[in-house]
């Protein structure tokens, strides 16, 4: 086993969490009522190691909608798809140094990388071209079913109007990356945006997130199924922009001090990837101002203080 004494790194985990927990920091989302009706109490962890050990707890149960943490999985899908240099004609890998949705482009024309809005849909508009809706999101859903082992993948319906109802930022967004001919041709921008706040609509939970993590973690063969889902190079690239962009404005401090590729939502989810070792889960609703969850963000930062797992920790 990668972890051999799993009863007493689990008992480990345990007290992190239960530190976690005494956290009553942070705010819930609001800028949609669904996000707002969250119990600020719920908190949920869920472990997978590459070689499947499991371990759940909390709240690990919960459906939570991926948000923002649909991002690098639909990068990873739309590299597998095209390849790196094609992508990397529409999207840069640079972080941008501005908050997630901010209106702007790189030099180049192109958004600064895939985790920021103005990527995540650049990516969006990349997957499948010549596909309809339907079939796009079908797509989408069983390749994220196949990276979660067949465990739980949903869609929030609500959470998706809601999306829409108050999208005036990313149709700006949208309109101005049309201007700056950020997408490919045919590309019909009210429905790839529709596409985009379905892919933040898609509900998993920690325990089924836990092996969408681990198969990052694996190289994008799933540990529990076996199945191989991505190459490696889509994983490697992903992990990469994961540890530079995926926290926000927090990135740079969180690669500084957890050395680890992770991904946060502003439903409170984080998803952190231990390279070739483990994929966790977390959900927390309460966010501090950048906009990740604080217990997550707590969790994180314990465990690399409890375990050797930071990229650059002297093993
Ligand atoms: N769906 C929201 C948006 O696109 C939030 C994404 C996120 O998790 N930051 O603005």
């Amino acid at each position: 086993f990668i972890i051999p004494e799993f009863v007493q790194f689990t008992q480990r985990i345990d007290e992190l969490f239960w530190r976690a927990k005494a956290n009553t920091q942070g705010q819930l989302a609001s800028y949609i009522p669904q996000l707002t009706r969250f119990n600020p109490e719920s908190w949920g962890l869920a472990i997978c190691t590459v070689d499947g050990q499991r371990y759940s707890l909390g709240d690990a149960y919960d459906p939570i909608c991926l948000q923002s943490i649909s991002k690098p999985l639909t990068y990873a899908m739309v590299l597998d798809e095209i390849g790196p240099d094609v992508v990397h004609q529409y999207v840069g890998q640079e972080p941008s140094g501005q908050a997630f949705n901010t209106i702007s482009l790189d030099p180049m024309n192109r958004p600064h990388n895939p985790m920021v809005n103005a990527g995540a849909v650049v990516i969006c508009s990349l997957l499948k071209q010549g596909m309809n809706l339907a079939d796009k999101f079908d797509y989408n859903q069983q390749k994220l079913k196949l990276l979660a082992g067949n465990e739980y993948v949903s869609f929030n319906n609500s959470v998706f109007l809601s999306e829409r109802q108050t999208a005036d930022r990313n149709y700006a967004l949208g309109y101005y990356m049309k201007e700056k001919q950020c997408f490919p041709k045919g590309t019909n921008l009210h429905e790839l945006l529709d596409f985009y706040f379905q892919l933040c609509s898609v509900e998993i939970t920690c325990d089924s997130g836990a092996v969408v993590a681990a198969t990052l973690a694996n190289g994008g063969i799933c540990p529990i199924t076996g199945v191989k889902v991505l190459e490696p190079y889509c994983i490697r690239d992903t992990l990469s922009l994961m540890l530079s962009c995926g926290m926000y404005d927090y990135s740079g401090q969180f690669a500084f001090k957890v050395g680890l590729p992770g991904k946060s939502g502003v439903s409170g989810g984080i998803m952190l990837v231990v390279p070739n070792v483990m994929g966790i889960f977390m959900w927390s609703p309460p966010l501090d101002h950048y906009g990740n969850s604080c217990r997550g963000i707590q969790f994180c930062e314990d465990l690399v203080k409890s375990f050797n797992f930071h990229n650059y920790d002297n093993l």
